[in-house]
């Protein structure tokens, strides 16, 4: 399907990633508006981070397809410039705004709130927002949601995770995607998932096959939903 909504960064106006303290101030501040903005209109937004080919795209598709009859959703997909993963996601039959960064590897508040314009929130009860591939930076950059998760799987070999502690110390739930070939990569799942305990015990740590749907009910069971 084609995605008629395409957000574009303006020159200037993505905070540069020299991570200047009043522009990472400037975004938490955007962030609560946005989460402010969300709340006052009875919408959920979960934020899903993760590496390029981890699964994020795929683990939304499959989240969408187990929830649509039970919530109406919206789903933002960022990206440098392209919108494949977005009419992937649309063709599920939800609202689906792409955010196109340019050249920059996160999704900030300030892009977020250009494609809250988009959507009818009184229409809307959960929103998915697809970060840019990306472990790193997106750990600075809140965007207003209630939930995040993080997706890792085991194809990017077993270091993933203690690699990367930063995006892992806030999020509410990691996942463990491509458990299907763990034994062909080498990759204990469990040695992951205690690495992730390490580095926050308070996340649920879910075992994922995106492509079958396995551990998905498990996901959305771990996001209260
Ligand atoms: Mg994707
Ligand atoms: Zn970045």
């Amino acid at each position: 399907m084609k995605i008629e909504d395409v957000v574009k960064a303006e020159e200037g106006e993505i905070f540069d990633i020299e991570l200047d303290e009043s522009l990472l101030k400037a975004n938490a501040e955007l962030a609560e508006q946005n989460r402010a903005l969300l709340r006052k209109h009875g919408v959920t937004a979960v934020d899903v981070m993760g590496s390029i080919g981890a699964g994020k795209t795929s683990l939304i598709e499959k989240l969408v397809q187990k929830l649509k009859t039970r919530y109406r959703i919206a789903v933002f997909k960022g990206d440098l410039t392209t919108t494949i993963d977005a009419e992937k996601i649309s063709r599920h039959g939800v609202k689906t705004v792409a955010i196109n960064t340019g050249n920059e590897c996160h999704l900030d508040a300030n892009l977020v709130r250009k494609a809250l314009s988009r959507l009818d929130l009184n229409g809307i009860d959960l929103l998915f927002i697809e970060n840019v591939g990306n472990l790193i930076c997106p750990a600075d950059f809140p965007l207003g949601s209630e939930k995040r998760i993080v997706v890792v799987s085991v194809t990017e070999g077993p270091y993933m995770v203690v690699k990367h502690p930063f995006i892992f110390m806030d999020t509410d739930v990691a996942v463990i995607n491509k458990i299907d070939l763990a034994e062909a990569m080498g990759v204990s799942v469990e040695k992951l998932r205690e690495d992730v305990k390490k580095i926050n015990p308070n996340a649920v740590t879910v075992a994922t096959n995106c492509r079958t749907g396995e551990g998905v009910d498990q996901v959305i069971a771990a996001l209260k939903l």
